[in-house]
């Protein structure tokens, strides 16, 4: 039996990030993975989609070259061509994190990981002891009943990453944001897409603002969508999927894509047997990400909060410090960013006005309109920043939507997590003509000193 500091199970986004602090800190590490280093981001999730969508993006740019003067010509998608940049880019971060991952000493073994005792992992019959666990077997895409996913006409996000050619037409069922980041990939190759979502929005959990500038967007670009209404059932036919939903509507498109949520790795895993208490199979942790077993822990997308890998690094970072007695900070899930990638995108940190109003506070509002902005107007992008305040008090909320605002949320984060108002921000001096002059444009106003904007 091999003996180490920690047995991670699980080689994702909060797996690894785990090991890779712990190692660092001089602890030693064995990491779990039965399949790829890098889990669901790396291979399944945020970084081929991201890949899918600057593709979309550079055809967009193709269609519309003659508004800026350019001649160019959009003829077609070349599926072949785009999953062979996108693995591309799969393949160089992939190689890179194992390259990381063999540098800090860390034991990487291969297989399919059980817990079977309060402290030991068994691998292919092999047992390994850790004086701490950490769980992190990561989600699944969830589907819904009455819906066989058969992989070719009613898919997952998985499997509609790997597309050898660009259907005619989709149904999107989910309009979160997985939902409408293949939504906005599909239109931008050239399919007829329908998203249909039962909440009352898109990216419902969003401001209701950004939801709507979100619709107003996708109206315009010719993406259909059906609000508030639930999925029924979905019938194959030769010629494809035909959904109907409670309200008695149905559509019919070649695929239909599930994107109704992921649900947590953490059945026949030997979870329960060892006492861990789950909710809904999420393990359920306090904020040093502690299950009620002493020396396990768990991380990322299998506890109940904000499944993003930025979350699950720092979930994975916070358990390796707090091992090695470092003490850091709990996490503020209020104050970590969240981004949309679709066209336009959405980005945000902090509460919505309804959550502020909620917790109490005494709520400004303040919304800078994109056309305003210089560099929105050169780019032809429409938008808004958004801020949502304290009434003289901290900026509690940033809502961004518009062309490349995902890059704005990194000085968005700051504002936010460390509690400026809006008068430190006005403060400070935005390059022109970029995007965040936005940011700062809207801080001027909420302080009071509006400069670019009228009223
Ligand atoms: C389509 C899509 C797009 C996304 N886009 C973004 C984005 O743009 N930005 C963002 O922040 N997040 C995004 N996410 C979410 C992000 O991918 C996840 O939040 C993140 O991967 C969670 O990390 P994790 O370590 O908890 O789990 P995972 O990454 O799922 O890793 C879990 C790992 O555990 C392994 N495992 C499971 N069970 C066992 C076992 N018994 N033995 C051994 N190994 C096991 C799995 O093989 C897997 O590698 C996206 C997700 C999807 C699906």
């Amino acid at each position: 039996m091999s003996e180490f500091d920690l047995v991670i199970l699980g080689g994702g986004s909060g797996g690894y990030a785990c090991a890779l602090r712990a190692a660092q800190l001089g602890l030693s590490v064995a990491l779990v993975e039965e399949d790829k280093l890098g889990g669901t981001c790396l291979h399944r999730g945020c970084i081929p989609t991201k890949a899918l969508l600057h593709a979309g993006e550079v055809a967009d740019s193709a269609r519309h070259a003659s508004d800026f003067g350019v001649n160019a010509q959009f003829i077609s998608i070349d599926m072949l061509a785009v999953n062979a940049y996108k693995d591309g880019v799969i393949s160089k971060l992939h190689k890179g994190l194992q390259g990381l991952v063999k540098s800090r000493n860390i034991t990487y073994i291969e297989g399919h990981g059980r817990l079977v005792g309060k402290n030991v992992i068994e691998v292919n019959g092999a047992q390994y002891t850790g004086k701490n666990i950490v769980l992190a077997t990561g989600s699944y895409p969830k589907t819904l009943p009455g819906l066989d996913i058969d992989g070719v006409q009613i898919v997952t996000s998985e499997q509609a990453m790997k597309f050898e050619k660009v259907p005619a037409s989709v149904i999107v069922l989910g309009g979160g944001v997985i939902g409408c980041e293949f939504a906005s990939v599909w239109k931008s190759f050239g399919a007829e897409v329908t998203i249909i979502e039962a909440l009352p929005h898109l990216v419902a959990l969003e401001d209701e603002s950004t939801s709507k500038q979100l619709e107003r967007a996708y109206r315009k670009r010719g993406i259909n969508f059906e609000l508030g209404t639930r999925f029924a059932s979905a019938v194959r036919n030769e010629s494809g999927v035909t959904v109907t939903l409670e309200n008695g509507a149905t559509f019919t498109a070649e695929v239909l894509l599930v994107a109704v949520g992921r649900g947590p790795v953490s059945a026949n895993l030997g979870y329960e047997e060892a006492g861990i208490t789950l909710d809904r199979g999420y393990i359920l942790v306090d904020d040093k990400c502690r299950t009620n077993v002493p020396g396990i822990w768990a991380v990322g997308d299998l506890i109940p909060t904000l499944q993003l890998a930025h979350v699950g690094f720092a979930e994975g970072i916070l358990v390796a410090e707090e091992i090695a007695g470092l003490n850091p900070r709990p996490i503020n899930y209020d104050g970590v960013p969240r981004v949309t990638y679709s066209e336009p995108e959405v980005a945000s940190v902090g509460l919505t006005t309804a959550q502020a109003k909620e917790r109490g506070y005494d709520v400004v509002e303040l919304s800078y309109d994109l056309a305003g902005n210089g560099k929105a107007n050169i780019l032809k992008t429409a938008g808004s920043v958004k801020l949502v305040g304290q009434k003289d008090g901290p900026v509690l909320g940033v809502h961004m939507v518009g062309d490349r605002v995902g890059e704005l949320i990194s000085e968005a984060q700051l504002i936010f997590n460390w509690e400026a108002e809006a008068s430190d921000v006005a403060a400070l001096i935005h390059a022109h003509p970029t995007l965040s002059e936005a940011l700062g444009e809207a801080h001027l106003a909420l302080a009071g000193k509006p400069l670019h904007a009228h009223g």
